[in-house]
């Protein structure tokens, strides 16, 4: 414990010093689940390893187009947390043009970097169902009497999110989906301003029997609500770095196998720790939230190259970040290969994007109740189904709704307690808390 906590304060204490902001945390989450399960870091290391390896013997096939399935859990307790299905949607916009290299600014790129530049044929879709097999927008929205989730000072309580126990919600099948949950992680303390982080593939872990760090339930991207979506409005200020949604575009990179190109030394000379992929120039450290072409912190060999700030797994500013690297995109094609396989398989339909009303659109009258409410709608609409899910996510009650209403009544049985209500539309779910006393 004494270690952890000594690592941790060292390494927000240096981030608090440079900016008062701690863009990613996935490296401390990484050496947190290190703690509680000895052998993921290695596990980790083990499998990029293994990938690196198919790469250079096997080569990377370039011809096919990774689809990916997202669904999005907006987790929230204020209406600002709530955010837009819009912001959404240009999230998804934003990852599929760099991910395809068909951003707006890859006229940007130095000329010494053109040459390695890549397309990762890599993209991104709201899924069309949920894993039950229901019609869904790729948006889930969750009401939680959290006001944030913020870890506390030693890391801990970072997957809180992801757990409908602890009031976030659990993920969808993570083999098959990308899950990605937009919450607040900054909150008041000023010592954590986590944008985001994620856990790469690790196979073929020893632990022990049901002890997999992080268990697959936990698999998947945390990105802080004000830096969430291309253009967010709450982006200001010293958030203003992240105001293009690539802090999604790093943590998914995280997430298909990335690491940070300076390579993370904590103690030893940053030039000596590398990325593992050779075409990203060494760097000593991060970029340091600024856009500072002229950074070069180690020297190159044969031939010296800049820090390469362009690149997304830095820490730059979102206006001059604009590539992976051909080095970088193989690893990430063989990870989906190889330890995501089944997640752009096809098996999940994509969502025909329709407008939903927002939860916070939405009113429950009386709550707390009897179990008999009245649903208020902002118009008309045509809910499928009505469903009440218990705080451990399990189904005590459902109805089907046949016409399209702006009025619902229904009169539960429910024993005390806290329940989520589940509203079915074709374009998506909306979640409410409902009280029953
Ligand atoms: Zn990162």
């Amino acid at each position: 414990m004494r270690t952890i906590t000594t690592i941790l304060f060292l390494l927000f204490l240096t981030n608090t010093q440079a900016q008062n902001l701690h863009r990613c945390a996935t490296v401390e989450a990484i050496r947190l689940q290190e703690k509680t399960h000895p052998g993921y870091q290695s596990a980790v290391d083990r499998t990029f390893d293994q990938v690196k390896d198919l790469v250079s013997h096997k080569g990377v096939n370039s011809d096919s187009i990774f689809r990916i399935p997202v669904v999005v859990h907006i987790v929230y307790s204020s209406p600002e947390q709530n955010i837009s299905n819009d912001l959404v949607y240009s999230q998804i916009a934003r990852l599929n043009r760099d991910y395809r290299r068909l951003n707006e600014d890859t006229s940007d790129t130095r000329t010494e970097f053109l040459p390695v530049a890549a397309d990762a044929g890599i993209e991104f879709y709201l899924a069309g169902t949920d894993p039950d097999g229901n019609p869904s927008g790729g948006i889930t929205r969750t009401q939680t009497t959290r006001t944030d989730f913020a870890p506390d000072f030693f890391g801990n309580g970072l997957d809180d999110v992801k757990q409908s126990s602890l009031d976030g919600v659990d993920a969808w099948d993570t083999d098959n989906y990308l899950n990605i949950w937009v919450c607040d992680l900054v909150g008041s303390n000023p010592l954590f301003q986590i944008f985001g982080f994620a856990y790469p593939p690790a196979t073929a872990p020893n632990w022990p029997a049901n002890s997999s760090a992080p268990s697959n339930e936990l698999q998947g991207v945390v990105i802080h609500y004000e830096v969430f979506g291309d253009g967010n409005p709450l982006a200001v200020g010293p958030l203003s770095i992240s105001d293009k949604g690539r802090t999604a575009v790093h943590e998914v990179g995280h997430y298909l196998g990335l690491r940070h190109i300076w390579g993370d030394a904590l103690f030893t000379d940053g030039c000596t720790e590398d990325d593992g992929i050779d075409d990203t120039p060494n760097a000593s450290s991060n970029a340091a939230q600024v856009c500072n072409f002229n950074n070069n912190t180690c020297v190159d060999s044969p031939v010296d190259f800049p820090d390469m700030i362009e690149n997304y797994m830095d820490y730059a500013q979102d206006r001059c970040m604009n590539l992976f690297t051909q080095g970088q995109v193989d690893i990430m094609r063989l990870m989906l290969e190889t330890a995501r396989t089944e997640l752009a398989d096809g098996s999940v339909e994509p969502s025909s994007v329709s407008d939903i009303p927002s939860a916070a659109e939405i009113a429950l009258f009386p709550n707390p109740s009897n179990g008999n409410i009245t649903i208020q709608l902002p118009k008309a609409e045509q809910v499928n189904s009505i469903r009440v899910m218990d705080v451990n996510g399990k189904l005590v009650a459902e109805q089907s709704v046949s016409t399209s209403l702006s009025l619902l009544s229904a009169d539960w049985n429910l024993p005390a307690g806290t329940y989520l209500l589940q509203l079915q539309f074709d374009g998506g779910v909306v979640t409410k808390k409902l009280l029953v006393y």
